[in-house]
Formats: C-alpha cells, structure tokens, sequence
C-alpha cells in the first residue's frame, strides 16, 4: 500500500509501505475511506518539533474494516468506522472513568496517511456506524475523530454551560470546532478570536456572536470589552503557544474556567499570575472515544456539520501538497481521499 511519510521540515513523500497486519488480537485494520491533515501535523513539518528518522504521519481516520483480531467482536469486516486519534482499551480505570485518552493501554495513531491503517485497540476504539453514511457525511465524521471530539473536550473542560459567555483562542478547525461545541452546550455568547475572513465567516455561521480580530493586550482588553470589563465564564485555548495561553488565561473572569486543547509549545505560567487570577485550568488530549457515539448521532442527525471546516480535498497521493497548502494558510484543514 502507499502512505505518506515525513522525512524533513517541508519534505512529506507519499510512498509505498508495507501493508499492515493484526499483530495483536486487540487490532483491526481498516481501509480509508478518508484521512486528512492537522494542524498539530504541522510542528514537525515546519521543524517545530523533531522528526528524526523518516516516518508515517497522520492520525485522524474513518473507513471500512478490512479484518479484525480474534478479541475484535463488536465490529466486523465491511461495517464503516470512526475511532479516536488515541487509542483505548476502554475497560482499564482511567477509560471508566471517562479518560479514555488516558488509557493504560493507549497507543497514539500515526499512520492514518495511508490507503490502510492497523487500528491497535481496536476493541474499545472503534465505533460503528449502523449503515454506511452517504459521502456528504463522511467529511463530518472524520471530523469527529479528532478536531470536532477535542473542540467538544475544550468546551467541557472550559465548563461551557447553558446562557454563559464563552470566547475561543484560535481560528483553527479546532477552535471553529469549539465553536459548535459552545453553541450545542448552550452558550449564549461565543466570542471567537480571528484575523482571517475565511475563517471568521465559518465561526460566525457555527454560532459565534462576536469576532475579535486584535491580539495580545489589545485582545484581552476588547474580550473585557464585551463581558462587562471582568473576562468570560469560559474560555477555549486551541492553540497551544504562550501567546494564546496568556490570551485565554487573560480573557476569563475570576472562577471562570479554561480548557486547552492546543498542544503546548514554549508555554509556561507564572504561578503568581495563574495564582491571582482565580482560573480553573483543565486540558490535554481529547478523550474523544467518550464523545464519539453522542457526536456521530448529531453529525447523522444533521445537527452538526463540522466536516465544514475542510476546505480543501484532495487525492492522498497529493498529500504533500496537503501539506503545503495548511502551512501557507491557504487551506483551514486538507481532507485526503485514497
Ligand atoms: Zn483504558
């Protein structure tokens, strides 16, 4: 089969792979039916993160089993998938008790760039839908398996609640995903934070009330602004730099709460402005197995159409360009189609 496989910064190759096989009895392996590229795919492609030896990419998937191991019962060959980007057993303490993201057993996807996938955990990762979706649903439910489930985690982290004011950090398809989570959890105000058109439209049609362009001081001071001068109940930090940790830290009230979903890099917080400023913090990876049967139910249901937020789609075998199109801004978010 061929898959794609970063080697440099800027230098995505798609090339022929092995084929993957069960190795463990906990295992299928799907074919995909659509991949697509993240913005945390990114870090390393722009050299913000070590690559070290050539390897696949990609984690987000959906697609049709191809063959199951032995303890692999509650899906069988030929029915469509949606799994999470973190595996889980969803048996051990931590999947109990709804941090599936978590798991004891969990393995990361990494491979997903690629015509087939070994999905490890298979068992307690995969859900099934009950009939193949037609095609126009497919872009929504690869978006459930991993920017729509973590905008969704945001939203809950950040205790968005019915009537409340919630303001989302980053203009990504995570934050425009944490847009319909704030919306769907009853926010009655959503403030979404962004400099770019394209993407101020697509927050304004998901429920956003506001738009923020400005950044930095001038950012916190126009939330304040909005929320009579003290921040809002919640706030949704999907980015991941220092710049908008302090963003989000900034822009919520005292006893108001912060869910931060972007993958840190370069932040830290100075425990006397943390301190003071009277936040709940609560973030990490998604632990989206937990969300997926109540997301795929909105997405089918036509509740929520997350799959909105991949404007471009292209042939896997372009997925370099993929690539290339989400670093320059051209692309909010790449879907890949074997
Ligand atoms: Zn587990």
């Amino acid at each position: 089969m061929r898959g794609a496989v970063i080697h440099a910064p800027g230098d995505v190759r798609f090339e022929t792979l092995d084929d993957p096989k069960i190795i463990q009895p906990t295992d299928a392996v799907i074919r995909t039916v659509s991949t697509c590229v993240c913005g945390s795919d990114l870090w390393p492609y722009r050299g913000a993160e070590p690559i070290g030896d050539p390897h696949p990419m990609g984690h987000e998937y959906v697609g049709i089993v191809e063959e199951v191991g032995s303890e692999v019962t509650h899906v069988r060959p030929g029915q469509f998938v949606v799994g999470s980007f973190a595996t889980s057993d969803n048996t051990c303490v931590n999947c109990r008790n709804g941090w599936q993201s978590s798991c004891l057993s969990r393995e990361f996807m990494s491979t997903c760039q690629a015509e087939y996938v070994r999905i490890p955990n298979a068992h307690g990762t995969l859900v099934a839908t009950d009939e193949h979706p037609d095609a126009e649903m497919v872009p929504s439910l690869l978006a459930v398996s991993d920017v729509m489930g973590t905008g969704w985690y945001a939203a809950l982290a950040a205790e968005v609640k019915p009537g409340s004011t919630a303001v989302v950090v980053g203009d990504g398809a995570v934050g425009l995903c944490g847009v319909i989570a704030a919306k769907e959890l009853g926010a009655e105000r959503i403030i979404a934070m962004s400099r770019h058109e394209s993407r101020q439209k697509l927050a304004l049609e998901f429920g956003a009330t506001d738009i923020i362009s400005e950044r930095g001081e001038e950012g916190i001071a126009r939330v304040k602004d909005l929320t009579g001068g003290i921040g809002a109940d919640s706030v949704l930090e999907c980015v991941g730099t220092a710049e908008s940790m302090r963003q989000a830290l900034h822009s919520t009230r005292p006893g108001g709460n912060v869910g931060f979903v972007g993958v840190p890099h370069e932040v830290s917080i100075d425990g006397q402005e943390l301190f003071f400023s009277q936040v709940g913090l609560r973030g990490g990876p998604a632990p989206v197995r937990r969300y997926l049967p109540d997301l795929i139910d909105r997405v089918l249901s036509g509740r929520i159409n997350p799959g909105k937020v991949f404007d471009l789609t292209l042939p896997l075998d372009q997925v370099a360009e993929g690539y290339k199109a989400m670093d320059e801004r051209r692309a909010i978010k790449t879907l890949l189609k074997p």
